[in-house]
């Protein structure tokens, strides 16, 4: 007989415990991070797919073949919303983050061309794309766009010079919501023989639903790959994306084999070798619950909420949202066109919605390569619940407006402190500092950030994120972000 070091109720009651302190999942609280579709018998549904398959291993669909079953039926599904033909094959991957490195890693493999593969972007691209050239030695050349968001699509088609493996544009993207123009560039990138990635990651599940679109998908001739993630608007648990690409030819390189060991052999579509089957059951079995009408349901509500909420940030004095943007998305950023005293530093905006039981996420403001600066900004994901509290939404942020107008946004340059202070002492010598975990914390200590938990306010931290070159901010987030995970 086994000693069990605690009963299985025990466990579960401290697990309950935990989880309560956990940011509210449901209900459209937060703003970012989670798609509640408001429907519990779509979060009952995916429960029981991901129990039913717990024990699989989606590693070897040869061998557990209803993962091969499901993985065809949402390719299916989400190549024919996505404008693929019979050409289009895909994959279902772990997320955003996987589908994107995907698309880069087959680039490069399919890459012809002299010297260092490059990957060219607007400047608005998701940080996985960062990540992907970073993972997989591209160098990556990030072009600047214009104050509204947008790709500039003189600007990326003059950048597409031999030696560009990949060019990756966003529907939408991600910080402020911009359709870039797809149809231009694409037709571009086809005409020079260069594979173009359109990162639809959020908007890849809603954007078929979204009224009036210029066309974005891989109806688009010259779109040779997309991502949609089916755990943001496929309100699926995380786990789950698809890359689908153009050509079977060109998606096989994105396979790696190998044979040569003395294991098995190995066959492997993603990054990951042993897979759950958990995340992919529960996405199949809410697309053929929703169906097509079921998810144009849903984005038809997005649509309904984001419109309401957009006027009322049209409302509010202060603010100004970035751009036109497209999709259940949006970004606010300070309104440079009224009096200082009018004017809501959205930071403190976020704050205060914070206070009202909001979550919004803030954005740093953004120094491009040509020295243009990308405001700072705070987003709001729109998700089906939002339509259930859309009052005490819009309340919230009329009253939160209100609280901070014309009181000025945080100085980067004077969250430091004096010039002549011990944190301008520490950051001029940030060069010569040996940058290691003890050296973090020390500065983290300086700047009340160490001992766990957030701030309550966050303009502060991201005053800090804009103050600090990004090498020295990255170093101490994951410092900070490592901590957290120690034993
Ligand atoms: C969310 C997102 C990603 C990354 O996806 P993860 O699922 O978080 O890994 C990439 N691109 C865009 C536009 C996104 O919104």
């Amino acid at each position: 007989m086994i000693q069990f070091a605690a009963t299985a109720e025990e466990i579960l009651h401290e697990l309950a415990t935990l989880r309560a302190a956990d940011a509210p999942t449901h209900g459209g609280k937060v703003l970012s991070y989670v798609y509640d579709s408001g429907l519990a018998a779509l979060d009952d549904l995916a429960a029981a797919a991901m129990l039913a398959v717990q024990p699989l291993n989606g590693l070897d669909p040869t061998t557990f073949t209803s993962v091969a079953a499901m993985e065809r039926d949402v390719i299916a599904f989400t190549r024919e919303l996505l404008g693929g033909d019979e050409d289009v094959v895909g994959t279902v991957t772990s997320g955003g983050t996987e589908s994107c490195m995907l698309a880069v890693k087959t680039a490069r493999e399919n890459f012809r061309g002299q010297g260092a593969p490059r990957l060219l972007a607007p400047a608005s691209v998701h940080a996985a794309f960062h990540k992907a050239a970073h993972y997989f030695g591209l160098t990556l050349e990030l072009v600047p766009v214009g104050p509204d968001g947008r790709a500039d699509a003189a600007a990326m088609i003059a950048a597409m010079v031999p030696g560009v493996a990949l060019v990756v544009i966003s529907a939408p993207s991600y910080p402020h919501a911009i359709l870039d123009p797809v149809t231009e560039i694409a037709a571009a990138a086809q005409a020079k023989g260069i594979d173009l990635h359109v990162d639809a990651c959020i908007g890849g599940l809603v954007l078929p639903f979204w009224p009036d679109l210029p066309a974005w998908d891989l109806a688009v001739p010259g779109v040779t790959s997309i991502s949609a993630d089916l755990h943001k608007y496929g309100y699926a648990p995380k786990g789950a994306s698809v890359l689908l690409t153009r050509g079977r030819d060109r998606q096989r390189a994105q396979y790696f084999a190998s044979t040569s060991w003395p294991g098995y052999p190995v066959v492997n579509p993603t990054l990951l070798g042993s897979k759950s089957a958990a995340p992919l059951a529960a996405a199949w079995a809410i697309i053929k619950f929703l169906g097509t009408a079921g998810f144009a349901e849903l984005a038809t509500s997005c649509h309904r909420s984001t419109g309401a909420l957009l006027e009322t940030v049209a409302g509010i004095e202060g603010l100004a949202v970035v751009g036109n943007p497209t999709g259940p998305l949006f970004a606010v950023a300070v309104d440079e066109g009224v009096p200082e005293a009018g004017r809501i530093d959205p930071h403190h905006w976020a704050d205060r919605l914070k206070s009202y039981g909001f979550t919004a996420q803030l954005q740093p403001a953004f120094i491009q390569s040509d020295g243009s600066v990308l405001p700072r900004t705070t987003h709001l994901t729109i998700t089906p619940v939002t339509e259930s509290r859309l009052p005490e939404l819009q309340q919230a942020m009329i009253q939160a407006g209100t609280d901070v107008r014309g009181v000025p946004g945080i100085d980067p340059q004077r969250v430091l402190g004096p010039a002549d202070g011990p944190m301008a002492a520490l950051l001029a010598g940030a060069a010569q500092f040996p940058r290691n975990s003890a050296t973090a914390r020390q500065i983290l200590g300086a700047m009340g950030l160490n001992g766990g938990g957030l701030p309550s306010a966050m303009a502060p931290v991201l005053a800090l994120v804009e103050a600090l070159p990004s090498g020295v901010t990255e170093w101490l987030l994951t410092e900070l972000l490592a901590e957290l995970l120690e034993p």
